[in-house]
């Protein structure tokens, strides 16, 4: 039986599904979301309309499990591989975002990680968006490509196919990734136009400094 506490972050996980989709960031059953609680990770179903949710639906799979071991009326997503392998990698963060939004997308199927091309680049961790090698969905490869490109970062492009955003809490991690597709589509655009003008690793240096006093409120 689920604790209030965990039924609340379940309904979090799907409300984060309704609102990807209703901002257009994701369309159809395709992009996933999880979340750590205590020693599990709950993470969304796979191949299920979101609006037809609901907590008791949403997959749990223990952290530490070494297999495909996992309770729930339904099968997690089939990228339960990089989801539980990023938050047993990454201990500080506690959930993970998976879209296949169009702008991170197209950067994505042209093999183009975001370079220091604006301060918000800074945002993710560093001065670039590293994009992932192609590897199948689903797949263990894909999970090691994954927590490769994240590491000191909180986004990657995985390419050929999406983008992650990770975060402490789910309120954040759905920030990271409205933000990282709003970059991906201003940098996207700035290639019309001959491509940016790029900040160099000292100003990127000087944001990182400065964000550590900013960002969403209350949400680190
Ligand atoms: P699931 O429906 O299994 O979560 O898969 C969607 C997806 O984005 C695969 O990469
Ligand atoms: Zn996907």
């Amino acid at each position: 039986m689920s604790s209030t506490e965990e039924t609340s972050l379940r309904q979090a996980i799907i409300d984060g599904c309704l609102r990807m989709n209703a901002e257009g960031f994701n369309q159809g059953t395709s992009g996933n979301i999880s979340a750590r609680y205590e020693d599990r990770v709950l993470i969304t179903p796979s191949g299920i309309p979101y609006e037809e949710l609901t907590p008791q639906k949403i997959a749990s799979m223990p952290i530490d499990g070494e297999d495909f071991e996992w309770t729930g009326p339904l099968k997690p997503s089939s990228e339960w591989h990089f989801h539980r392998a990023i938050l047993k990698n990454r201990p500080e963060q506690g959930a993970v975002v998976h879209l296949h939004s169009t702008f991170a997308t197209v950067l994505a199927m042209a093999h183009k990680p975001i370079p220091s091309c604006h301060y918000m680049v800074a945002c993710f961790g560093g001065n670039d968006v590293r994009c992932g090698d192609y590897a199948r969905y689903g797949t263990p490869e894909l999970s090691r490509i994954a927590v490769e490109a994240l590491e000191g970062r909180t986004a990657c492009l995985l390419a050929n196919h999406g983008m992650i955003a990770i975060a402490p809490t789910m309120e954040k991690a759905l920030w990271t990734a409205v933000e990282l597709e709003t970059l991906a589509k201003q940098y996207f655009y700035s290639l019309q136009i001959g491509g940016a003008v790029m900040l160099s690793k000292e100003q990127i240096d000087e944001t990182l400094q400065a964000f550590s006093g900013y960002g969403l409120q209350n949400h680190d």
